[in-house]
């Protein structure tokens, strides 16, 4: 059987950084030489794999819907040449972009996989090897038909995954949904909670910078400094409220906001601070005002994958009620709805 062929798309990162006199920097030509010296990457287990590198290199946080389009655009030029995808990247926004290209990536049935390093390759002691082979592995093998993030071990689907450490090696973690694999001694997936593959028919969809925001309620909050940019600026706004979806209730001058806001085509997510559970409209009196003003539950989504799911819809072009709809849906398995 002819080995599996996968493009390696390097946005930068950590993983290929090197030091410099003014801390880790990416480096095309160094990166380039460090992976020669692995013999393990041209191995016969490994698949044939090419690399491309965007330009210029980033650290993630610099990471735009503009990068996003760049990397979407070089899968769908080359979707049809290869059987997987590896996207290098920076871990501090991994997990929005991830999200990002789960949604851009329409009818995606091949393996998409994002990661990345805590420690460069450049040093003796590093992560980055070890992500880098599993991942390739991963996206030559025939089970995952979506966008994914490897890490520490573990394949966690992209738009379900938050970054939970600054300096632990296993960074990322999936709190509403299992892990899709283990890498252990084998890989092990867990096929049930894998997405099938889907009907042919893949196509891009570019993301519009359209202006979106999010609110993290503190007790204390006074929602009437936001007044003009939730009704007049923001297109989507996620509101990161307390528990299931709770407010204080001394905040009632932020419903008729959202009355206001919603009035004017404004879309309103209520995602939780709790990084596991769900949001409950309703279950508390401090949270049914906010949907009697209309603002929609978030449920389990994670604030990346609302704000990458916000730029998607928003950039299809779709009507106010479309975009409301299908925010209270799975498109991508990235929310568990009740
Ligand atoms: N600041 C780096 C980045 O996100 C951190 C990392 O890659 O781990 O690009």
């Amino acid at each position: 059987m002819s080995r599996k062929r996968i493009l390696v798309i390097n946005t930068g990162g950590t993983i290929g950084m090197i030091r410099t006199e003014h801390g880790y920097a990416p480096q095309r030509e160094a990166f380039h030489e460090l992976l020669k010296q692995i013999p393990e990457l041209s191995a016969p287990v490994m698949p044939e794999w090419d690399m491309v590198d965007m330009d210029p290199l980033l650290d993630s946080s610099n990471i735009t819907v503009f990068e996003w389009n760049a990397i979407g655009e070089r899968i769908a030029s080359q979707y049809h040449l290869y059987d997987g995808f590896v996207v290098l990247h920076g871990t501090d926004t991994m997990a929005y972009t991830a999200s990002a290209l789960s949604f851009m990536l329409r009818k995606n049935n091949k393996p998409v996989i994002l990661t990345g390093s805590q420690i460069p390759l450049c040093e003796v002691r590093n992560d980055a090897r070890d992500n880098l082979i599993t991942a390739l592995l991963i996206a030559a093998g025939s089970f995952v038909h979506e966008v994914c993030l490897y890490f520490g071990g573990k394949l966690l689907r992209g738009n379900r995954a938050i970054k939970y450490s600054a300096d632990d090696l296993i960074a990322f973690e999936s709190p509403n949904y299992p892990v899709l694999a283990d890498a252990g001694i084998e890989i092990r997936y867990h096929h049930a909670a894998l997405l099938p593959p889907c009907e042919e028919g893949f196509s891009l969809q570019r993301l519009v910078n359209i202006p979106i925001g999010v609110i993290k309620v503190f007790p204390g909050i006074q929602f009437e400094l936001f007044d003009s940019i939730m009704t007049e600026k923001l297109k989507g706004i996620v509101i990161e409220t307390f528990g299931a979806g709770n407010i204080p209730r001394h905040a009632d001058s932020l419903l008729p906001i959202i009355r206001k806001a919603c009035e004017n085509g404004t879309i309103i997510i209520v995602c939780s601070q709790c990084p596991h559970g769900t949001v409950s409209l309703g279950a508390y009196e401090t949270s049914s005002a906010l949907k009697e003003a209309g603002a929609i539950s978030g449920y389990d989504i994670t604030t990346e994958a609302a704000v990458a799911k916000l730029y998607y819809l928003f950039s299809r072009g779709l009507t106010v009620q479309e975009i409301r709809s299908k925010m209270e849906k799975s498109l991508r398995g990235e929310v568990t709805v009740f």
